[in-house]
């Protein structure tokens, strides 16, 4: 008989060190969580991925300090242009600035994301990324889940976690061990995706485009700085992999002005874009396996949400993890992630799919149908801004307030001699009352300020005249549209709730601490 091998325990297991499992662990062992992210490469991936992140998801990954890194390699959207076969101008989306303190639309390389996040991860004490594990096996454990794996050199290894996250990709093992259904929205379509370097600066003009023509179907965008994406549908009888060969690749570049002699084909692939949303998103022995990323969920990515949706989830799970972790809220809590976060996926994958039906448009006389209704519409309108992400579903917000799970505000203040950004200069994100008339935890009975104090909450008046001064009136104008005296925000920078006076700032905390003290076991 062999002897049993050894179990480690720790307290949460990540499979999958894509950017979602790799933002997770980044969030978690900020709190000093023990993490062990399980990862079958054995380095991170290379191939071209997403090329745009919105400024909700900027925000998180200022929280975890990789901004200041990733905002170089970024190019901010000013247009995303969709025009017919003959040139004509079907939609315009605008850039600007989200209200999250960063550009709306931010161009990028997913790979530069990955190895910012991974480089980030070797400078932490508490997380770990093992390159080279398969996850294969998953079993109940006293401590919780029992997961099971082989490393790179074929031995077999366990480790037993409190908590475990499936972050591995829209092929998830993990989903498939605890047999977490997906719905399939039947929508699918082959594109192959090319990422090219111009030899020489070239200034596009608006920066990204889309060519509905039917006779092929084309994305043109930049993928950051010196980068472009362009990427092909498949037309009927073409063969995925025949299409991503470099030759042909070169061929279909080849109108928009792209060869060898004054550009690099840095990277292709050849990509089936499917729209599929779990389920289930707790599922496993005890309810202790979460559903993170493109495990939970995947869209074409034509609204350029799926890497967003998926570090979205991150940023929902973690704090909500932190808090059963430590105690302070009963298990129960995670259920809200699912109710919380699976409609907003589902109104992404929605959107997503709507925009590829009408920009993968093959019969003429459809594409024409389309071009009648939509080029009198866009010169009606003009440039569209980027439409709001969907707030989150039920679960820890405020019963009955209509501004309860939107996001909240990030913008420049004014703080001990220092200007920038709200979450650089006013302490780290965490759990924020805010208010244009006072210091909002002045109203506190003592021990709900004790309270609020325990779980890491703040408060900061934040006006023209106060210690956060507001030097371009953004908040001014946000408290005043919300008609709010005080906000409740949670560190997922969504709102819990708010309050008309001030004295509403007591209540508000009373709610945050029901919703988060008694939530119900996950059955
Ligand atoms: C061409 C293209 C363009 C895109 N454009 C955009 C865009 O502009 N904007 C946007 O937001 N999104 C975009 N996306 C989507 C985005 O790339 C994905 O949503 C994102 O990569 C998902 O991240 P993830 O961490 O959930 O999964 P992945 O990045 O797929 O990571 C999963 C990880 O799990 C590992 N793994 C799998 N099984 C196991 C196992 N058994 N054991 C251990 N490890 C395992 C894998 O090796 C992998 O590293 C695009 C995708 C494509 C293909």
């Amino acid at each position: 008989m062999t002897a049993a091998l050894p179990v480690t325990e720790t307290d949460v297991v990540i499979v999958g060190a894509g950017p979602v499992g790799q933002l997770l662990a980044l969030l978690l062992s900020r709190s000093g969580w023990r993490v062990e992210v399980l990862e079958r490469r054995t380095r991170p991936f290379d191939l071209p991925r997403a090329v745009h992140i919105d400024h909700e998801v900027a925000r998180v990954l200022q929280g975890v300090g990789v901004m200041a890194e990733l905002m170089p390699v970024c190019e901010p959207m000013d247009a995303y242009e969709w025009r017919n076969g003959q040139g004509e101008t079907l939609l315009v989306v605008q850039g600007g600035m989200g209200i999250s303190g960063w550009p709306a639309s931010l161009m990028f390389c997913q790979a530069d994301l990955e190895r910012l996040l991974a480089r980030k991860l070797t400078e932490n004490a508490t997380a770990q990324v093992n390159w080279g594990w398969e996850v294969n096996q998953l079993r109940p454990h006293s401590h919780g889940c029992e997961v099971t794996g082989r490393q790179s050199d074929g031995a077999q290894a366990t480790v037993a976690a409190k908590w475990v996250v499936a972050c591995d990709g829209a092929n998830s093992t993990v989903r498939t061990l605890v047999a977490a259904p997906i719905e399939d929205f039947g929508y699918s379509f082959d594109w192959v995706v090319a990422d090219v370097m111009p030899h020489t600066e070239t200034k596009w003009s608006p920066l990204n485009v889309q060519i509905c023509d039917p006779s092929r179907p084309t994305t043109a965008v930049s993928g950051g700085p010196g980068r472009r994406r362009f990427e092909f549908l498949c037309l009927p009888g073409e063969r995925l992999a025949e299409m991503a060969r470099p030759e042909v690749i070169w061929g279909l570049l080849g109108p928009w002005g792209m060869s060898p002699a004054n550009a690099t084909l840095e990277r292709q692939a050849g990509y089936t874009f499917g729209s599929r949303l779990a389920s289930e998103w707790q599922a496993g022995p005890g309810g202790r396996v979460l559903l993170a990323g493109d495990a939970a969920h995947q869209m074409p990515p034509f609204a350029g949400q799926g890497l967003c949706s998926g570090l979205r989830d991150a940023a929902n799970l973690a704090w909500k993890l932190d808090l059963v972790l430590s105690g302070t809220s009963g298990e129960g809590l995670m259920a809200t992630y699912a109710t919380e976060r699976a409609p907003v996926a589902r109104a992404e994958i929605e959107l997503s799919v709507a925009l590829g039906q009408l920009i993968c448009v093959l019969e003429p006389e459809a594409a024409a149908e389309r071009d009648a209704a939509m080029v009198p519409s866009a010169r009606l309108t003009g440039p569209v801004e980027v439409p709001p992400a969907p707030s989150l579903g039920p679960g820890v917000t405020l019963l009955g307030d209509s501004h309860a799970g939107e996001l909240g505000l990030q913008a420049v203040v004014a703080c001990d001699g220092r200007r920038g950004l709200f979450d650089d200069l006013a302490g780290p994100r965490g759990w924020t009352l805010l208010s244009p008339l006072c210091d909002p935890l002045a109203g506190l009975a003592p021990s709900t300020a004790d309270w609020w104090h325990s779980i890491g909450g703040t408060g900061h008046h934040v006006a023209s005249d106060a210690a956060v001064d507001d030097v371009e009136d953004h908040y001014k104008g946000w408290f005043s549209e919300l008609g709010a005296a005080v906000v409740l925000q949670r560190p997922d920078c969504h709102l819990f709730g708010t309050a008309r006076y001030v004295e509403g700032a007591e209540d508000l905390v009373q709610a945050a601490r029901a919703a988060l003290g008694a939530p119900l076991r996950h059955s």
